[in-house]
């Protein structure tokens, strides 16, 4: 499924299905932990597959604070960095969960832009063991990454890698309500 920005001279936002550490865009986007320090779920697996070049570079950083992101190589992978961006544990929607997970993207995209860079991926940020729920969090992301489209920036192509059926229907649901709204 894909969503060309109008009046942005074609830039697209797409939903696959899939998994994100296989994607070749310039840049894929983990959905880390404050730390930085790895865990389950799409930060296992880009750890997993990107080597320990990935970690030592993290280690290095220190740490990346909730609503934002850090930058690394990206090791064995395919993509030439990793984005590591840092969402919000959702605690009930009353300790400005929408702020920092909104803050996540932008800052992801900033580092893309401030790299420039073409294309990045992104996960489905803190709507796993962070529990975010996907109804709110899809259009948060999407319309995040349409304002940064529409802004001045060398991304063109940005690529949503959703791992699950239900994960990709919420974001698709999101970009119809976008599209007419
Ligand atoms: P968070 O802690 O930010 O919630 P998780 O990794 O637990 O992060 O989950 C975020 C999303 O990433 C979930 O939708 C999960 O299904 C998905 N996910 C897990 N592995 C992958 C992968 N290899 N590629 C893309 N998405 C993945």
């Amino acid at each position: 499924m894909k969503y060309e920005i109008s009046g942005t001279g074609g830039r697209t936002v797409e939903l696959v299905l899939g998994d994100i550490t296989r994607q070749e865009t310039d840049a894929i986007v983990n959905a880390a932990n404050s730390g930085l320090r790895g865990g389950a779920g799409v930060d296992g697996a880009i750890h997993r597959a990107g080597g320990p070049g990935v970690m030592k570079e993290c280690r290095e950083l220190g740490g990346c604070p909730t609503g934002s992101a850090c930058i690394t190589t990206a090791g064995r992978l395919k993509a030439k960095f990793v984005i590591h961006a840092v969402g919000p544990i959702w605690s009930g929607g009353g300790s400005n969960e929408a702020g920092l997970l909104a803050g996540a993207y932008r800052t992801s995209l900033d580092l893309a832009k401030k790299h420039g860079l073409s294309s990045i991926s992104f996960p489905s940020i803190s709507t796993g063991a962070y529990r975010y729920p996907l109804e709110q969090a899809a259009p948060i992301a999407l319309e995040t990454v349409e304002d940064h489209l529409k802004g001045d920036t060398s991304v063109s192509r940005v690529v949503f890698v959703l791992f699950n059926q239900a994960t990709f229907d919420a974001y698709a649901a999101a970009m119809a309500e976008l599209q007419v709204g």
